[in-house]
């Protein structure tokens, strides 16, 4: 069992629910005493997938896609972004700690982008910070990371015993696949953590929406279909493994960029459940306490708020049967629905 620090206050509060709660049953602190359940959750993110490209390949040239988010699964093409900034590293460190980015209001302070920076994520936002993974770990889970950028070395830098395994391949999505399927069909972690770069990579060489960034689209699209082959054909994971889907960002038709956090091509992603126990739904339709944000991009004060990429972390423990990432944002109280 790994021990982590908290905050003081948060044990203040643990030690007050647990007087209150006594003698009954316990219930005082979840995440400290949930243990995970026989699920299983790969959580994928398409680097620079702007969901436009699902319907310019339409269900030839993007068929899992396209069975994922919208035949299948319970999906939306109209999540958000965070807030701040529409770049990799923040938008990735907000999807496995549940935080917004800026660090002076409660967020994870990683706001760099590249791998010239060597801090953790404590560094950067200045005290402990836990993430999916420590809360998998704490809960006798295991978890894994299949990146294709070197700046993904932060996740294990940051949470180096609760990282138990890091396959970091720079931009090679099929080889990072092929180690997950692999590990799926032999021992799979109770967490994943997928990261696949080729469509922000020919993005940025080519410009998004041009016929090599579709085609680095459809690339994709095969990779993802063969992870959903890899549960439908293995008898362990079946019946229990829920894949979500989102990405950090979109990116601006025509440019190389997706930096401009208020371009609705930035901050607009998808994001999606298929698997074990997921009904084919619009993933709004599911969740009356998320809102369509339409065209718009809604604030922190938006109340329902729309669904966000950051949700990803607390709602993957939600799937696991354990408590939400101590002091997050997103999905704190894990009424994100899935199913
Ligand atoms: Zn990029």
């Amino acid at each position: 069992m790994t021990h982590l620090r908290r905050p003081a206050v948060v044990l203040a509060a643990a030690l007050a629910a647990s007087f209150l709660a006594a003698p009954g049953p316990a219930t005082a602190d979840r995440a400290d005493t949930a243990r995970v359940n026989e699920k299983h959750v790969i959580a994928i993110s398409v680097d620079g997938l702007n969901p436009r490209a699902l319907n310019r390949l339409g269900r030839t040239g993007a068929p899992n896609l396209n069975r994922l988010i919208r035949d299948e699964g319970a999906g939306t093409v109209n999540a958000r972004t965070q807030l701040e900034m529409t770049l990799t590293l923040p938008n990735h460190t907000s999807m496995v700690t549940g935080r917004r980015i800026k660090a002076s209001k409660g967020g994870h302070g990683v706001t760099w982008n590249d791998d010239t920076v060597t801090k953790t994520v404590q560094q950067a936002a200045g005290h402990e910070v836990d993430s999916v993974f420590t809360q998998v770990h704490e809960a006798g889970g295991t978890t894994a990371v299949y990146a294709t950028k070197s700046k993904f070395w932060l996740f294990e830098r940051s949470w180096p015993k609760a990282v138990d395994k890091n396959v970091i391949q720079v931009e090679k999505n099929a080889a990072v696949v092929k180690a997950l399927r692999s590990d799926l069909a032999s021992d799979p972690a109770t967490f994943s953590f997928v990261h696949l770069g080729r469509p922000d990579q020919i993005g940025h060489r080519d410009g998004w929406m041009t016929p090599t960034y579709l085609k680095a689209v459809a690339q994709v699209d095969k990779l993802v279909g063969s992870i959903m082959a890899q549960v439908e054909s293995t008898p362990s994971l079946r019946n229990n493994t829920v894949i979500v889907l989102t990405s950090d960002h979109g990116g601006i038709p025509g440019t190389r960029n997706h930096g401009i956090r208020t371009n609705r091509e930035d901050y607009r992603v998808a994001f999606a459940f298929w698997g074990a126990g997921v009904p084919h739904a619009d993933l709004y339709a599911l969740n009356p306490d998320r809102a369509k944000p339409g065209r718009t991009r809604p604030g922190f004060g938006a109340s329902p708020q729309p669904i966000r990429n950051g949700e990803i972390a607390n709602v993957s423990l939600d799937i696991l049967g354990i408590g939400p990432v101590p002091d997050s944002l997103w999905d704190r109280d894990q009424d994100l629905a899935w199913k």
